[in-house]
């Protein structure tokens, strides 16, 4: 049997494989109408109901998995019928009344295969392409209205909420894209027949950024037409045409699709190092910038002492940011105690400023919802919660944010020399510019890893290992040195789960005090030191570096003057 392109385009992630367009007497030799005569037969009954619950639960699963087990059964006395005419017969076997123009309307209106799988099989079934084509074009529109009509309601969203999530991940092309531009990155988003795209995720993701319905329709009627013209000229030109038509496909979807230039330098200054142009204060407080939210999820395991998300917003590329610089967020509404609207609240911003899908078109905050213990209720006192916290941590994809900023330059990445060693102390969501500093040293093909080889020395205080803060990222990190021998070396304080050498809790500044004497070495040799996080752990950090200090004889008072007059000193604590 011959496998290849038509439909391995659209479910080469699936248990899907189809063979190429036969020539046209040979696909004709099993015509639909004999398959259905076998279908009425008595010993196919079994298969059928087989098939019906197979299509169904498919269907149901939002993921398209051709029974191929059970057409196989189903062909081992018809050896040469096609995997076209396979699916065909599933869904005539099914419904044996159904006309082969309504099976491949229903072939169509599937998950997974829509037009892009029925085209293909419509011509395989011998149908003129002046019906396949319209038809395929209804057969796939048709469950894209009532759905999103039905996503209004709040049990199908929450019965839909996995495969929300799914194409909020799939769909980032057009989640990121500027307001005016995503009709056009919804109908490209579909209209491009790759696996993981398609009308029913495009609806979906319509639906997540709350895109009106008629946008949404439009944008999705277009891309199925586009899709449709796609496949119909993959399928009739054959092989030759099917591979230079994949790769011309790949190759377009690779560059405008699925984000560019893999490189991460069209953020960077000249040299890349040069802070003078750094953007400080783009959006003020009385003009923000309204983003709009990507995705929210929660980062700590159950055992977590309280909350904390990670949000990533979309900004459009208009509020571009340097990692260590922090985001104004005004939440919404008024001051109970003045009716004035709320004040804004600064979040360090944790990705790079490539951001987390690397366009250059969204920033991540880390969050910790602020939540307040009431001693008399021995509970939380909701009316008492934090503002803004518990509204970032409740926001959805699609919801809006007013920001401010970006801001600070305290915390910014000394890379004009990239054999500096920097250590970063962080206490919770004091890890969010560290986030943006490592991302950018170890995970994106930036000129500063390009050119980094010192070591990125991360202490991270947190109460437990369930409140461990993005952790399989720094495992990444570390197993990916430099070209230069750049590295990142990591240190955990678990408070309520390790004990410091005096046997109390192992807090953060105990940690770095097993490494003093490591850490004033590097701090003499030009190392940058970070300290970020909740400004409880300054006074205890402070008083060890004082007591390590006197025990070298150093005039503590004089070597910190140092370290602030060389800018090897930075805090960022609230
Ligand atoms: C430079 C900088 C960077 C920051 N970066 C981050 C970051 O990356 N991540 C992060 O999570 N935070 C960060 N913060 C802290 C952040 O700005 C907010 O202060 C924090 O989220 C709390 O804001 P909120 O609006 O939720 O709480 P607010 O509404 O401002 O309340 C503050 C606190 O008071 C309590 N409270 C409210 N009402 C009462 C009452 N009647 N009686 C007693 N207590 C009450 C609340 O529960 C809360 O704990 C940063 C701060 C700064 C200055």
């Amino acid at each position: 049997m011959k496998f290849t392109l038509p439909l391995l385009l659209v479910a080469c992630s699936d248990a899907f494989t189809v063979p190429t367009l036969p020539s046209t007497a040979h696909s004709r030799s099993v015509p639909l109408y004999s398959l259905k005569a076998d279908a009425s037969s008595g010993p196919q009954t079994g298969i059928k109901r087989k098939y019906l619950k197979k299509v169904a639960k498919t269907v149901a699963a939002g993921s398209m998995v051709i029974p191929q087990a059970a057409f196989a059964a189903a062909t081992k006395t018809e050896p040469t019928l096609h995997t076209g005419q396979k699916i065909a017969k599933a869904v005539s076997n099914a419904l044996p009344c159904l006309p082969q123009t309504g099976v491949l309307a229903l072939i169509s209106a599937m998950p997974v295969v829509e037009l892009r799988g029925a085209i293909p099989v419509g011509l395989w079934m011998g149908l003129p392409l002046s019906t396949v084509f319209p038809l395929a074009i209804v057969g796939n529109m048709a469950p894209i209205i009532p759905m999103l009509l039905l996503l209004k309601s709040e049990p199908v969203q929450k019965l839909f909420a996995p495969l929300l999530t799914r194409a909020e991940s799939k769909a980032g092309s057009i989640i990121n894209a500027p307001a005016d531009k995503q009709w056009a990155a919804l109908a490209l988003f579909v209209g491009i027949p790759l696996p993981g795209t398609g009308a029913w995720t495009g609806a979906l993701a319509a639906f997540v950024l709350g895109m009106p319905l008629l946008t949404s329709l439009t944008a999705i009627f277009a891309g199925v037409v586009s899709a449709g013209v796609i496949m119909s000229a993959i399928t009739l030109s054959g092989k030759k045409g099917g591979i230079a038509a994949l790769a011309a496909l790949f190759g377009y979807a690779g560059t405008k699709i699925l984000g560019g230039s893999k490189k991460q330098d069209f953020l960077e200054a000249t040299p890349y190092y040069d802070q003078s142009t750094v953007p400080v204060n783009t959006y003020k407080n009385k003009s923000p910038f309204t983003g709009k939210v990507v995705s929210t999820k929660r980062i700590v395991g159950p055992k977590a002492t309280g909350e904390t998300c990670h949000i990533i917003i979309g900004h459009e590329g208009k509020m571009p940011y340097w990692e260590g610089q922090s985001y104004g967020v005004i939440p919404p509404g008024n001051r109970e105690k003045d009716g004035k609207p709320h004040s804004v609240r600064l979040y360090s911003i944790a990705s790079s400023r490539y951001g987390d899908d690397m366009t250059g078109n969204t920033a991540s905050l880390c969050v910790r919802r602020a939540t307040y213990w009431c001693p008399e209720l021995k509970a939380d006192d909701p009316a008492k919660a934090g503002i803004c916290s518990n509204f970032l941590c409740d926001t959805s994809p699609g919801d809006e944010v007013k920001m401010t900023g970006p801001s600070g330059k305290v915390m910014l990445m000394p890379e004009e020399d990239p054999k500096t060693d920097l250590i970063m102390v962080a206490t919770g969501t004091g890890i969010a510019p560290y986030r943006g500093f490592i991302r950018r040293l170890f995970e994106e093909d930036t000129p500063a890893r390009a050119a980094y080889s010192g070591e990125a020395w991360l202490f991270l205080g947190v109460a437990n290992s369930d409140a461990l803060l993005y952790d399989d990222e720094w495992q990444s990190a570390i197993a990916k040195p430099t070209v230069n021998g750049g590295k990142l070396r990591l240190d955990y304080a678990l408070s309520r789960e390790a004990t410091n050498k005096k046997g109390g809790k192992m807090y953060i500044q105990d940690k770095v005090e097993e490494y003093a004497d490591e850490v004033f070495t590097k701090l003499d040799t030009g190392a940058h030191i970070y300290f970020c996080g909740l400004k409880g752990m300054m006074p205890g950090i402070q008083d060890m570096l004082k007591e390590v200090c006197t025990n070298k004889g150093i005039d503590y008072d004089e070597w910190l003057a140092g370290l602030k007059k060389n800018k090897q000193w930075h805090v960022e604590v609230y």
